[in-house]
Order: C-alpha cells, then sequence, then structure tokens
C-alpha cells in the first residue's frame, strides 16, 4: 500500500471504480479513458511499482494478473485481446502500480505506438 498512488487508493475504495472482479490479491475494473470499445485493466492489491519491480517470488501473482485477465476477456465477449503492461514514462506508464491492459472490441494494429 502507497498513501500517494491512485491505484491503492481505489483498492481502498477512496476513489470509485467499475469494477468487474475482485478477490483478495487482484482487483480489474474498466479504464476511465478506454482506447478500445473494450478496455479495463488487473491489477495486483500488492503495491509494485511496474513489472520492472518485480521480485523472484511474484510469479504466482503477475501469472494470476494474465490469467484472470483472460478469463474476465472470455466473460466479457472479448474473444481476441491485447495485454499491455508499460513500464517507465518513456514507454506510456502514467500510473506507477503495475497493471496489465485488456483491450479489444476492435481491430489492433500492429507495431503499436
Ligand atoms: P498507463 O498509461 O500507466 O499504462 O495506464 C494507466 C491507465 O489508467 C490509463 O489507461 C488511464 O486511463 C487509467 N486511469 C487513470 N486514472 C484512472 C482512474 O481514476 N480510474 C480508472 N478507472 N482508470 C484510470
Ligand atoms: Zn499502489
Amino acid at each position: 500500500m502507497s498513501e500517494e498512488c491512485l491505484f491503492c487508493k481505489i483498492i481502498k475504495g477512496d476513489i470509485p471504480a467499475r469494477k468487474l472482479y475482485e478477490d483478495d490479491k487482484l482487483l480489474a475494473f474498466w479504464d476511465i479513458a478506454p482506447q478500445a470499445p473494450k478496455h479495463f485493466l488487473v491489477i495486483p492489491k500488492q503495491h509494485v511499482r511496474g513489472p520492472g519491480a518485480l521480485s523472484p517470488g511474484d510469479e504466482e501473482i503477475i501469472g494470476a494478473v494474465v490469467r484472470k485477465g483472460a478469463e474476465l476477456a472470455a466473460e466479457n465477449g472479448i474473444p481476441d485481446f491485447r495485454l499491455v503492461i508499460n513500464n517507465g514514462a518513456a514507454a506510456g506508464q502514467t500510473v506507477f502500480h503495475l497493471h496489465m491492459h485488456v483491450l479489444g472490441g476492435r481491430p489492433l494494429s500492429w507495431p503499436p505506438g
């Protein structure tokens, strides 16, 4: 838990979010500024700055983020989807609490910008 972190505030319930899923380790919620018709985020409740800050022993939590994201995509009518985890400002990270984007609902071009 980090006092200033926006996503920790969402986990605590201090800031509202449209939640899709929650358990003791994970939270998933719709992105406030969707980049595709379907765009949600999956985060660990444990505060980790980004994928570059994962430690040995965090394999289970990052695996759970990916698996739950894929399951929620299927449940929400998104058979084809893209998973994105930005690390660092130059890569597009704006919230420094590890989060995986799940994007779909339209054709997605490659390479990304
Ligand atoms: P990043 O750019 O760090 O990879 O992704 C951060 C994401 O968080 C962005 O897609 C942004 O729209 C989303 N976001 C930022 N603030 C909020 C918020 O208060 N609520 C929700 N639901 N999403 C947010
Ligand atoms: Zn946090």
